[in-house]
């Protein structure tokens, strides 16, 4: 068969592009190169409806073992009952949540997008807010930290029948005790969506939703290190109150309302090549080498946010506890946009992002959000905070300096070069 170099030399420039640059886009990480090679194995070729035990399709005695691996795995680092590993996405994990507990128009309340939410918590160009109605609590203006009052406000007069806490662009610890108060006032489950901090959370570094949340789901691919994916857990498996009965007349568990709403629900074969890539991940997070490394994105964003204070950057909510901050560019005259396209050019990868109550529209926004999980994967320390914090803002104060931007480009390239990333591929 011909080699398809139109491709492999894609991907190689990938990798390229990959090495020499700063990748601070929070949501993104590198993974092991055992997480990438489970996941171009050849378990992409097998089809496995169904669950570890009970499949539609013969031949599927080993990745139900892969599977149960992975849930076995992922249980033990959340020390939790209850474990699907099939969502392709974070974005199918909630859409198959909401299916499991929810009728079409019920209420649902999340952090507006704007203030720092996802799209999947309620947004009107997501199904979360064209099928459910969405109500949005946001942060406080003062402080940009979550404004519980009126998440408490709002789920007082409407009663919505789930509550979203987590988020994309937020970069304090959670308040999950109080979430659940009001929810148990109202008669509510609560979601939290731990997609971004998920890794930090494992460890112990942040609060944990476990206790106080009905139902956690996260993503696989950001703080977690692990492959492109989704996951939903549950602390304690319960009795459906919906009353579904299974043939048998038993009360069927909420477990089975989730497995049943991922398959047949919203997906069909599980993609068992990244489920085993998941489960490699897994293993690697219960190591203590991932315990250091978790520590070691906080202390990164910590150094990070104190060395952009002190050149005058104004973080929202004023630093962070977790992996990412937000930056509001107002008082440095330039916007998201710009300052994500000549970052660019000095190979600074990043995105723009609003800032809470923007005056500039989600294509053009006044900030942008820088994360660590990724530098800290390439071998960053504090000290190598400085230097990260300095190229950004050499570049942010001479956008329109071509020749500056490209001697920070060749800067952050050698710079970059101390950092070996997958060395084993040549
Ligand atoms: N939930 C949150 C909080 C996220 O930040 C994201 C991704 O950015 C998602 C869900 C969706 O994940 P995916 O892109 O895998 O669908």
């Amino acid at each position: 068969m011909m080699h398809d170099s139109l491709v492999f030399d894609l991907i190689n420039k990938e990798l390229e592009r990959q090495r020499h640059g700063i990748e601070l886009i929070a949501s993104e990480n590198f993974t092991s190169l055992q997480v990438m090679q489970a996941m171009g194995s050849v378990l992409t070729n097998k089809y496995a409806e169904g669950y570890p035990g009970r499949r539609y399709y013969g031949g599927c005695e080993i990745v139900d073992q892969v599977e149960q691996l992975a849930i076995d795995r992922i249980k033990q680092v959340f020390n939790c009952e209850y474990a699907n590993v099939q969502p392709h996405s974070g974005a199918q994990a909630n859409a198959a949540l909401m299916l499991a507990i929810l009728q079409p128009g019920d209420k649902i309340l999340g952090l507006d997008l704007s203030m720092g939410g996802h799209l999947t918590h309620g947004s009107s160009v997501n199904f979360s807010g064209k099928i459910y109605q969405p109500l949005f609590y946001g942060v406080e203006k003062e402080t940009g930290l979550v404004d519980y009052a009126m998440l408490e406000k709002v789920a007082r007069e409407e009663k919505p029948k789930l509550i979203i806490c987590g988020a994309s662009a937020y970069s304090r610890d959670w308040d999950y005790a109080r979430i659940r108060k009001v929810a148990d006032e109202v008669g509510a489950f609560v979601l939290c969506d731990m997609a971004h901090p998920a890794g930090l959370i494992a460890k112990g570094l942040l609060s944990s939703p476990f206790e106080h949340c009905h139902f956690v789901t996260s993503t696989t691919h950001k703080t977690l290190r692990g492959p492109r994916g989704g996951i939903i857990l549950m602390k304690k498996d319960f009795e459906n109150p919906f009353g579904l009965k299974d043939p048998k007349g038993n009360i069927r568990m909420m477990s089975n309302l989730l497995d049943m709403a991922v398959f047949p629900g919203t997906q069909g074969g599980p993609l068992e090549h990244v489920i085993a890539a998941k489960a490699v991940a897994f293993g690697e997070l219960l190591s203590d080498e991932f315990t250091v490394y978790a520590k070691q994105v906080i202390e990164n964003a910590q150094a990070m946010s104190a060395a952009l204070v002190s050149r005058g950057y104004q973080i929202i909510s004023n630093g962070t506890d977790n992996h990412l901050m937000l930056i509001d560019l107002r008082n440095k005259n330039i916007s998201g946009k710009k300052a994500e396209q000549v970052l660019g050019k000095a190979d600074i990868t990043l995105n723009k992002n609003m800032v809470p109550f923007d005056d500039k529209s989600a294509f053009v926004t006044s900030g942008i959000r820088v994360g660590v999980p990724a530098i800290t994967s390439r071998g960053m320390k504090a000290s190598d905070m400085e230097f990260v914090v300095d190229a950004i803002d050499t570049v942010l104060m001479n956008a329109d300096d071509e020749a500056k931007l490209e001697s920070v480009r060749k800067k952050v390239n050698e710079f970059m070069a101390q950092f070996p990333l997958y060395p084993e591929l040549g």
